[in-house]
């Protein structure tokens, strides 16, 4: 079986340099191992993501010399079997719906953390502070019942009790450097969302199911995602989805050494293009033959 790669944007921002060296990892490596490419719109949030980004992105990646199959497989169009893979995380007792606001979130860290450390996830996020686990059935379809908006939450500590010793295989170089099979510490993220009352899915549930469903053998991407592969490990053991090989690549910086953002300027891949830069010399600038 030959292979199977993917690219999978999110279309909430113009394409900079990092998506650019991300997207051409992935062409690049289809094609010297006979495989295919897939590109993935992952746009689960309808607040932050807009068709012209889309388009942009479809222009951006042409102008790149990238050729993917069609159809694209673009995530709103398939919330129901998002919302279905949650049911059944829910049926097997590992969901919980939390009611706090972000404002509330945040006033119960600060709370937890004028009495010591209260943990944070890898990414910097402090975990989840609510109660919301030990809400009664009543309670929950009474809050649910009157309308209030909720997060549908992992329980972590159950669904670690039945799978114990994930690991995952890792072929690039990730943040330590390390290569081979890494072990998974899903624990470090706590009580993760996974849907919310208004999008049934989320970041980490949509990349799993998706991955699994078009048959990705290798996931090449940045190496800020990394840890978050401890929460995808997990969901994919739960949920008896195929595991991919997964290779984390460095990203490129800014001149400041900061990884780069939306608000793109000078690294986007529509100012270069305008400013006469041709897709071979973009290849040179980010260092790939
Ligand atoms: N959609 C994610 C992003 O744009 C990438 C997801 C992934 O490669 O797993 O950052």
């Amino acid at each position: 079986m030959p292979p199977v790669l993917r690219f999978a944007p999110s279309p909430n921002g113009p394409l900079h340099l990092g998506h650019a060296y991300s997207a051409l990892l992935n062409f690049d490596m289809a094609r010297a191992s006979g495989g295919r490419l897939l590109l993935r719109i992952e746009d689960i949030d309808p607040t932050r993501c807009r068709p012209e980004f889309e388009a942009a992105i479809y222009e951006d990646l042409a102008w790149l010399g990238l050729a993917w199959e069609v159809p694209v497989r673009r995530q709103s169009e398939h919330l129901d079997e998002y919302r279905r893979a949650v049911e059944r995380l829910a049926e097997q007792g590992l969901i919980y719906p939390s009611f706090e606001s972000r404002a509330e979130i945040a006033r119960l860290v600060a709370e937890r953390e004028a009495h010591g450390v209260w943990p944070r996830d890898p990414d910097g996020a402090p975990l989840y502070p609510g109660n919301a686990k030990r809400l009664s059935a009543a309670e929950r379809a009474r809050l649910i019942d009157s309308g209030a908006p909720y997060s549908l939450r992992l329980d972590m500590t159950a669904a670690i009790a039945r799978a114990r010793d994930l690991s995952w295989h890792e072929r690039g170089e990730g943040p330590n450097g390390k290569t081979g099979r890494i072990a998974a510490a899903p624990h470090a993220w706590g009580d993760v969302v996974l849907a919310r009352k208004e999008t049934p899915t989320s970041y980490h549930l949509s990349v799993v199911i998706d991955d699994a469903l078009q048959g990705v053998t290798e996931v090449v991407r940045g190496e800020d995602l990394f840890h978050a592969t401890s929460v995808h490990r997990l969901l994919q053991h739960l949920l008896g989805l195929a595991e991919p090989a997964y290779r984390h690549h460095r990203l490129i910086r800014d001149e400041a050494g900061l990884k780069l953002s939306k608000s793109t300027g000078a690294t986007g891949l529509r100012e270069l293009r305008a400013s006469g830069m041709s897709a071979a010399e973009l290849r040179r600038r980010i260092g790939l033959p």
